[in-house]
């Protein structure tokens, strides 16, 4: 998206004449649409109030304040302040009245990339750039729209749109100096919880360390066996070996991605009867069966009613990596509240993503709701240096709860426009034979974390990664090497053919851009490229 930043005279002309003239009036448009960002300084607004009030028919605080509602406002820090100041002092040339433009330069400068700056005074220069007339402007964003690089997962631009909710939630933080599971934190639980509706919420420090604090709190351990599936991020199945217990892997479902209840039977009585109709890690036999760790792959809850069903027929506890599903719904049950424990990842990248590590747990059962909490910071009894058990240090830092927090408001909308991209996506490839785009059972609903699609081969696959590579669109491989072949699980003794379904589609996927700010022209650009990719 393209940044456009007013000066104080654009925005005084835009209150005095409805908007102003025609180029400007086309830059609020576009703004509108989403297909320009417009930027102004506080002091450029500060400015231009204090401009209007010579126009007493006017209500200038009002004018601002409702173009304010397009304009988004660059971040003013004091430093930048001072330097404008001490700027002035060396350059008799300059006076106190550059102030306002002197600062939105700097302001542009340091926190956009890119920008063009428009104001009245066409030609001006500053540090880095000068002042384009609103028509340059138009000529010049006429030839760029929509050709910048296109982001895998675009952070950038809900950073813009919810600037001043970051700014001040991170501003409360710093001024209470409570950094660690301080009140945002618990702020933030209260609102997970409210949104996935259910009794508790125990944020931590990252979805790995969710999904040991689940596995610790219904202490399972060295001898346990946990059914989960090979196809996944490696932080599942190595949670569970890091509590010293072992993953017993499951195929999946090559429709969803996710574990396949059938299999899971299968494994479940091979393990029991020490049978061969299921491959099993080394050692099995001395093995206690005590959980299935679902995971809800690309944002897709997996078929927890059947997996709950076969797990309560054989006393299994069922943990859900839903470190991708923030959002996700399944038969009305929101992702993270579909096991006895939900874990979920708040890595920049996920759906609700923090700016740094974060995560957390969910669950109904207040017991262990408790455990988790004393775990999290070292095992902690009644009272602060009391040990109850042996814990770990797992909290959340403030800082990361107030930036959840001022993504919490967005979220709702953000994951809309995640759906509505996937509908185009599904939409624009569904002609392409040699393409298998994914989809969604009736009664979920994906978070769409990952928008990935099969080829037709291996081959078929690196044709199309090459294909958008070539025209500057980023693709990845989630994942390339399913986890029974890893290096590092060989002790457990699987071998290539152990699950089929994980290992063709393992060959064959791949994934989109995805996020809630892909235009539809990104993706009209991106399926034209797949549909003349040759699939022989
Ligand atoms: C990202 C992810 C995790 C780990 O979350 P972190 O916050 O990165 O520790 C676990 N499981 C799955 C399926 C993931 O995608």
């Amino acid at each position: 998206m393209q940044q456009v930043v007013l000066s104080s005279d654009i925005l005084t002309q835009a209150c005095l004449q409805d908007q102003g003239t025609a180029a400007v009036q086309t830059l609020f448009e576009l703004a509108r649409n989403k297909t320009v960002t417009l930027w102004t300084h506080p002091h450029a607004v500060t400015e231009g109030c204090a401009r209007l009030q010579a126009s007493p028919e006017m209500n200038p605080a009002q004018r601002m304040a409702e173009l304010l509602e397009i304009v988004h406002l660059l971040p003013a820090p004091g430093v930048q302040l001072k330097q404008a100041l001490a700027l002035i002092q060396e350059h008799p040339q300059m006076s106190a009245a550059d102030l306002p433009f002197l600062l939105s330069a700097a302001a542009a400068r340091e926190y956009l990339e890119e920008f063009l700056f428009v104001g009245l005074e066409a030609g001006r220069a500053f540090p880095g750039g000068n002042v384009h007339s609103p028509e340059d402007c138009l000529d010049l964003l006429n030839g760029q729209i929509d050709t910048g690089p296109i982001p895998f997962v675009d952070l950038r631009t809900q950073q813009h749109d919810i600037l001043p909710a970051l700014e001040s939630n991170v501003f409360q933080v710093i001024k209470s100096c409570r950094f660690i599971l301080g009140p945002e934190v618990e702020k933030l639980e209260k609102r997970l919880a409210e949104y996935v509706q259910i009794e508790h919420a125990i944020s931590c420090s990252s979805g790995t360390e969710a999904l040991v604090l689940a596995l610790l709190s219904l202490d399972i351990g060295p001898k346990d066996a946990v059914f989960t599936t090979p196809f996944t991020f490696i932080a599942t199945a190595g949670a569970i070996c890091q509590v010293g217990a072992t993953p017993v892997f499951v195929d999946i479902d090559p429709r969803t991605f996710n574990l396949d209840p059938v299999q899971l039977e299968t494994a479940i009585l091979a393990l029991a009867r020490g049978d061969a109709n299921h491959p099993l890690p080394r050692d099995a036999a001395g093995l206690t069966p005590r959980a299935v760790l679902t995971v809800d792959l690309f944002g897709l809850p997996a078929d927890h009613q059947r997996i709950q069903n076969i797990a309560a027929k054989y006393g299994l506890v069922v943990i859900e990596d839903a470190a991708q599903a923030f959002g996700g719904e399944e038969r009305g049950s929101k992702a993270c509240t579909l096991g006895e424990i939900g874990c979920t990842s708040f890595f920049p990248a996920k759906p609700l993503g923090a700016y740094g590590e974060g995560g957390a747990c969910f669950t109904r059962n207040s017991a262990l709701a408790e455990t988790m909490r004393s775990i999290r910071v070292h095992g902690q009894g009644t009272s602060r240096y009391e040990h109850a058990r042996l814990g770990t240090n797992a909290r959340l830092d403030s800082l990361q709860a107030a930036i959840l927090l001022a993504k919490m408001h967005v979220f709702p909308a953000e994951l809309a426009r995640r759906a509505d991209a996937a509908t185009a996506y599904t939409r624009l490839l569904s002609q392409v034979k040699a393409l298998k785009t994914p989809i969604v059972p009736d009664g979920f609903a994906s978070a769409w974390a990952q928008y990935s699609l099969l080829a037709r081969d291996k081959a078929h696959r690196d044709a199309c990664q090459g294909a958008l590579r070539e025209q500057g669109i980023p693709t990845m491989i989630y994942y390339p090497i399913p986890l029974h072949l890893q290096r590092v699980f060989m002790p457990l003794g699987y071998s290539p053919g152990d699950f089929p379904e994980t290992e063709q589609v393992s060959q064959k996927i791949f994934s989109l851009p995805m996020h809630p700010y892909l235009s539809s022209r990104t993706q009209e650009r991106i399926a034209a490229i797949l549909r003349n990719v040759n699939a022989s």
